[in-house]
């Protein structure tokens, strides 16, 4: 029997997020849970919140992409996050030409052709600095929370010189200028400014082109999004729902038609 429904799951660093379409590409839920210490378990718990007591749960196909996709033991298939990203983003944009990706502990820049393909692309994935960890890791640290950042443009600071390219060395830079009597505000859009540089610089070494669109968690962080377009002289667009972007992908490539597209 032909599936009837398509499930992406895209087991991330810090979130676990998946996104049920049905045959014709309608989107019939979304659900997120924090990925914990169980990626296995947080992948049960989405497919539960989107399929229990549905009519069409016994002909679900399901795609997994992000870090903890191999341990999604109902998937058909695993699709990496370049990928999915692309699908996603395009799917969701079609004028997409570069896709700025920063979640939880990865930042990914993928530049597509006209088609919507994967012409290049670049990842880190081995330093904390220049991803959600170091936001989440500095709001800790001093009180705030992420929607603090996030709305921290509206204080209309003046971002300091952070320039540890390491998250612990920033750390202790931050304190240091507080120290000093610095504002905390002004210390933290100079924390932003430094992502905004780091990513900036691989944005830069793929020649990014426009439009740019922004996804992953991060992107629901305004200030480092208006200090992105300033670092970089250049509109960011943030993409609709940027935490869903890899999982809607992921479910647009569980559907018969788009099994080709999984390459990268
Ligand atoms: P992953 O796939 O690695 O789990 P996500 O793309 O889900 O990553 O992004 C997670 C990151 O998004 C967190 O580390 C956090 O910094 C950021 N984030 C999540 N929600 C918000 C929010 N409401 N405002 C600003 N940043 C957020």
């Amino acid at each position: 029997m032909a599936e009837a429904l398509f499930l992406g799951v895209d087991v991330g660093s810090t979130t676990a997020k998946a996104v049920l379409l049905d045959a014709a590409g309608a989107e019939l839920g979304t659900a997120m849970c924090p990925t914990g210490h169980d990626p296995r378990a947080a992948a049960a718990r989405l497919r539960g919140e989107l399929l229990s007591g549905h009519p069409g749960a016994g002909q679900v196909r399901t795609v997994a992409t992000g870090y903890g996709r191999a341990l999604v033991d109902y998937a058909a298939q695993t699709v990496t996050e370049i990928t999915c990203h692309a699908r996603g983003v395009r799917h969701l944009h079609p004028d997409a030409r570069t896709i700025l990706d920063i979640g939880g502990q990865d930042s990914k820049v993928i530049r597509l052709d006209e088609a919507g393909l994967v012409q290049d692309f670049a990842m880190n994935d081995r330093c904390a600095a220049g991803t959600g960890a170091f936001l989440d890791v500095i709001a800790a640290r001093f009180g705030r929370n992420l929607a603090d950042l996030a709305a921290l443009h509206k204080l209309r600071p003046e971002p300091l010189e952070v320039s540890s390219t390491c998250v612990v060395f920033a750390e202790t830079e931050v304190v240091s200028l507080l120290s000093q009597g610095k504002k905390l505000e002004d210390v933290l859009a100079g924390v932003h400014r430094a992502i905004a540089r780091r990513a900036a610089a691989t944005l830069k070494q793929l020649r990014a082109t426009e439009p740019l669109y922004f996804s992953g968690g991060v992107a629901l962080n305004e200030t480092l999004r208006l200090e992105l377009e300033s670092v970089l002289g250049m509109p960011v667009r943030r993409s609709n729902r940027p935490q869903l972007t890899a999982a809607y992908g992921a479910a647009l490539l569980a559907a018969p038609t788009r099994r080709e597209e999984t390459s990268r």
